[in-house]
C-alpha cells in the first residue's frame, strides 16, 4: 500500500513535468512560429533566445528529470528495473548532455538542434547551403558562413552515426537510444501518458486504438510524400539550379509541415493517443525501420512458456500484436518495433528478447566463451 502511494506520487510528479514541458514547448514554438514573423528587431531576438532555451536548455532538463521519475516509479512499483531499459535512459541523457548543453557551449553555436534528425526529415543539406538557414533558424548568425559549414558537418556525421549504429543495433540504437526527438521523451515520460486512458476495459495499455492507427498510417504516407517532394525541391535547385518552387514558398511549407505535424500535432498525440504517436508516422523512423529489418532486428518469443497475460501488449508504446506471435513460439518481426524493450522487461515469465543479427552473434559468442573458461575450471 505505502509503495503504491509512493509510486503514484512520481506518477504525479512525472505528469506535472510532462504539462511544464508542453507549456513551454506550446509558448516557444508559437512565439518563433507565429509572434515573430511580424516582430520588430528587438523582440526578434528575444524570442529567437527563448526558443534556443526551450531547444537546448528546458528540452534536456525535463527529460532528464523524467528518466529519474521513470526510474523510481518503475523501482518502486515493480521492484526493479533491467539493464536494458537503463542503458536507453542513460544513452538518451548523454545525447542530451553532449548534444544540446556541452557541444552549444564549446562551439558557441546553440542551433545544432536542426541537425539532429535523421535524413529523411530534413531538407537542411540543400537548404542551408542555398539560405544559410533551415526552417526559421538562421545558421549565418552567430558564425556567418562557418555556422552553416558546422551545422552541415553535424549533420552528416549524426546520419553515419544513425546508420551505422541501426546495421548493428537495429531501430532500437536511433529510436531508443539517440533520438532527442520523440523518442527521448516518450521514454521520459511515457509512464504518464496518455493523459487520459482510451481502453476501458485496460486503462493501463498504452496501445493506440485501431482507428487511430489507421489515421496514423495515413499521416505516414502524407509524411512521407511531402518530405521527398521537398527534398526534390530543394535538391533540383541545388545540384541544376532549377526552381520548381519559390524558396519563400518552400520555406513556408517546411515552416507549416514542422509546426503542424512535428510540434502541434505530435504534442496532441502524445498527450490524448500516446507517447509514441509521432513515431507511427516519422518519415526517419519508417527508413530506419526497413534498415533494422535488414539487420535481423526482432524480439525472439519462446524462451519458457507464455502464459497469455497479454501485458506485452498493453505496455508496447507501438501496438504491437506480441502476445500472439508468443503462444505461437514464433518471433516478431516488425518495421514498427522501436526496440525499447518494454515488453522484454514486463513479461513476467522471461519469454521475450530483443535481437538483431549482431547481437545474436554477440551473445553466442560470449556464451561459447563462458562454456570454454567452465571446460578449463573443471576440476
Ligand atoms: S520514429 Fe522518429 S521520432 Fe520516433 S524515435 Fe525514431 S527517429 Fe525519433
Ligand atoms: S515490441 Fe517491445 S521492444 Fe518493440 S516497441 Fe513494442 S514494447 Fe518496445
Ligand atoms: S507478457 Fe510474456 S507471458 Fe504475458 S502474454 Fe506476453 S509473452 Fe506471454
Amino acid at each position: 500500500m505505502v509503495k503504491q502511494a509512493e509510486s503514484q506520487r512520481y506518477i504525479k510528479l512525472l505528469r506535472y513535468t510532462v504539462y511544464f514541458f508542453i507549456i513551454s514547448g506550446l509558448i516557444a514554438g508559437f512565439l518563433m512560429g507565429v509572434v515573430r514573423k511580424n516582430a520588430s528587431p528587438e523582440v526578434k531576438v528575444i524570442i529567437e533566445w527563448i526558443f534556443i532555451i526551450f531547444e537546448n536548455g528546458i528540452r534536456s532538463i525535463t527529460t532528464i528529470v523524467g528518466f529519474y521519475l521513470t526510474i523510481r516509479f518503475i523501482k518502486t512499483s515493480k521492484g526493479k528495473i533491467s539493464k536494458f531499459r537503463l542503458i536507453s535512459f542513460a544513452s538518451f541523457s548523454i545525447s542530451f548532455i553532449f548534444l544540446y548543453l556541452i557541444l552549444p557551449f564549446i562551439l558557441r553555436f546553440t542551433e545544432f538542434y536542426v541537425a539532429l534528425m535523421p535524413f529523411p526529415w530534413a531538407s537542411l543539406p540543400f537548404q542551408a547551403p542555398i539560405t544559410g538557414a533551415h526552417l526559421t533558424v538562421s545558421l549565418t548568425k552567430i558564425l556567418d558562413w562557418n555556422g552553416v559549414v558546422i551545422t552541415l558537418w553535424v549533420f552528416y556525421i549524426y546520419q553515419l552515426i544513425a546508420l551505422i549504429g541501426t546495421i548493428f543495433l537495429g531501430r532500437r540504437w536511433h529510436c531508443s537510444m539517440l533520438c532527442t526527438f520523440v523518442g527521448a521523451h516518450a521514454e521520459a515520460f511515457g509512464e504518464a501518458l496518455p493523459l487520459i486512458p482510451h481502453n476501458k476495459k485496460r486503462p493501463r495499455s498504452k496501445a493506440v486504438h485501431p482507428k487511430m492507427r489507421t489515421i496514423l498510417f495515413l499521416f505516414q504516407i502524407f509524411m512521407i510524400v511531402v518530405c521527398l517532394a521537398l527534398m526534390a525541391a530543394w535538391g533540383m535547385y541545388f545540384f541544376a539550379g532549377t526552381v520548381i518552387i519559390p524558396v519563400k514558398i518552400l520555406i513556408s511549407i517546411e515552416r507549416m509541415k514542422y509546426l503542424i505535424f512535428e510540434l502541434y500535432l505530435m504534442i496532441f498525440f502524445m498527450l490524448f493517443v500516446g507517447a509514441r504517436s509521432y513515431c507511427y508516422y516519422c518519415p526517419a523512423g519508417t527508413l530506419l525501420g526497413v534498415i533494422g529489418r535488414i539487420a535481423g532486428q526482432q524480439i525472439t518469443t519462446g524462451l519458457t512458456k507464455c502464459n497469455s497475460c497479454g501485458l506485452c501488449n498493453d505496455v508496447c508504446k507501438m501496438s504491437i500484436d506480441i502476445m500472439s506471435k508468443a503462444k505461437a513460439g514464433e518471433p516478431v518481426r516488425t518495421i514498427n518495433c522501436v526496440g525499447c524493450g518494454v515488453c522484454v522487461e514486463t513479461c513476467p515469465t522471461g519469454n521475450l528478447q530483443f535481437t538483431t543479427i549482431f547481437l545474436t552473434g554477440y551473445r553466442n559468442r560470449k556464451a561459447r566463451s563462458l562454456l570454454r573458461t567452465d571446460y578449463r575450471n573443471e576440476p
